[in-house]
């Protein structure tokens, strides 16, 4: 059994949705389930939609609702004809839309947005995704069924980013999704859409369908879940500043956390750690290259000095020296305290006996933080800083990976360093506009000589 996830490009339209039943079909996938996101964009238009028309514009809420129906019923016309199937089909988009004009009509009396209403609307993308995609096997001759999410996918009522219910997950999968599977057919449902008791309708929060397909993965004991996407998979950098960036063919979850918190976008780990913590392994596929090795996320990987390299601009430097550090207890506890007072998280840190280091990613309360910290020692702050990570769960394994980044630099001065305690991830901070030459030269030593 394998849980195929398809993203928003990659069910965009017809031709898309055509892709789709190739990869699953013809890489003969065994047991596959299929979880598909709403057609690309069509999240976005409904949340926009739902906004309007709670603002009194229901004339423009109204104009998008035919758009995006005439663009779901285009498509599934595009994919299956004039047949029998194609009619009802049309006939249930046709339907959904008309309840959701009168949706419209009532938020526009309402005046207000729930998220419970927000849910409701954004939840129509994939529920009719999937009933398209479904319909697409069929039409090619493959016995796929429409699974609807909110009988497999049980939360709570914490509408926009509910939370799944494990166990009645792993009871509701067992039972819709495996009898279907052992009489050979193919289980089709949208991500991201779930229910709370009472069958309300609930989402697991935007980008949630590779949660979906983790939950689903992990709730059946797939042997793996496919995240099929418009990119190769996850990067030795990002290509956009490093062009020549390879393909990582494995990472493990580890890493690929260390990576996403830099902004890597291919997906969050944190949607997969269900599955991930179970043993099951996540590929990342590119379904317009579906011959591509792509990437294999799992718990291990085997052990490199570098995995990639990751950068991050427009950071804040924040420095502060007090003698009264020098042997006080709690004195770290109290600075700390202050960035929390104002709600900011602070990225690298470093110490001395007499001096902390911190680097923020979000400056908006730096004036308040400034102004706390004063009471403390002295404090200087750089305000165009940026941060090269080396990434490798080998990175410490030895000191010649850590002396190789720092000799790449070359002229570039570097301000803080600090390796990870878990030794995977070796940070240096150093001035913004030399992120992008720091990354160009750390992944020319690491990944683009001779090997
Ligand atoms: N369609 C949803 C979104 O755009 C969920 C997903 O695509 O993962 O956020
Ligand atoms: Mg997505």
């Amino acid at each position: 059994m394998i849980v195929c996830k398809f993203g928003g490009t990659s069910v965009a339209d017809a031709e898309a949705i055509a892709r789709v039943v190739d990869v699953v079909v013809s890489k003969r996938v065994s047991l596959p389930v299929v979880v598909v996101s709403a057609l690309g964009g069509a999240t976005n238009q409904l949340l926009a939609l739902a906004r309007k028309a709670a603002d009194g514009e229901l004339l423009a809420a109204l104009q998008l609702l035919e758009l995006l129906r005439d663009r779901h019923l285009r498509e599934a016309h595009a994919l299956l004809g004039g047949t029998a199937e194609a009619e009802e089909l049309a006939t249930e988009i046709g339907a959904s839309f008309d309840e959701l004009a009168h949706l419209a009509e009532a938020l526009r009396t309402l005046g207000y947005l729930t998220p419970r209403s927000l849910d409701t609307v954004a939840a129509l993308g994939e529920l009719l995704s999937s009933q398209i995609v479904a319909a697409a096997f069929r039409r090619h001759g493959h016995p796929a069924v429409w699974v609807d999410a909110r009988d497999v996918m049980k939360t709570n009522d914490a509408f926009t980013r509910a939370e799944p219910d494990l166990e009645a997950i792993a009871l509701a999968a067992r039972e819709q999704l495996l009898p279907l599977l052992q009489q050979g057919m193919i289980p089709v449902m949208g991500g991201f859409v779930g229910s709370a008791p009472g069958r309300i309708t609930t989402t697991l929060g935007r980008g949630g369908s590779d949660y979906s397909a983790s939950l689903v993965g992990a709730a059946i004991d797939a042997t793996a879940i496919e995240i099929w996407t418009d990119v190769d998979g996850m990067l030795t950098a990002d290509p956009r500043v490093i062009p020549g960036a390879r393909l990582i063919e494995r990472i493990s979850f580890d890493e690929a956390a260390e990576l996403a918190a830099f902004g890597a976008k291919v997906l969050h780990p944190a949607t997969i750690a269900p599955a991930v913590q179970r043993g099951i392994p996540v590929y990342v596929f590119n379904s317009r290259k579906p011959e591509g090795r792509g990437t294999m996320i799992a718990f291990d990987a085997p052990r490199l000095p570098v995995r990639a390299i990751a950068g991050k601009r427009g950071t804040t430097l924040v420095k502060l020296r007090s003698s009264r550090m020098l042997l006080a207890p709690g004195f770290l506890r109290r600075v700390f305290e202050v960035f929390e007072t104002h709600r900011t998280s602070v990225d690298v840190v470093t110490t001395s006996e007499v001096s902390v280091s911190v680097t923020l990613d979000d400056a908006t309360n730096l004036a308040a933080i400034l102004q706390d910290l004063a009471a403390f020692g002295d404090v200087a702050v750089e305000r165009r800083s940026g941060i090269v990570a080396i990434v490798g769960a080998g990175i410490a394994d030895g000191s010649r990976a850590m002396a190789d980044a720092i000799a790449a630099l070359g002229p570039i001065p570097v301000y803080m360093a600090s390796l990870s305690a878990t030794g995977i991830n070796f940070t240096l901070v150093i001035d913004d506009d030399q992120v992008v030459p720091a990354m160009q030269r750390l992944h020319a030593t690491f990944f683009e000589r001779g090997s």
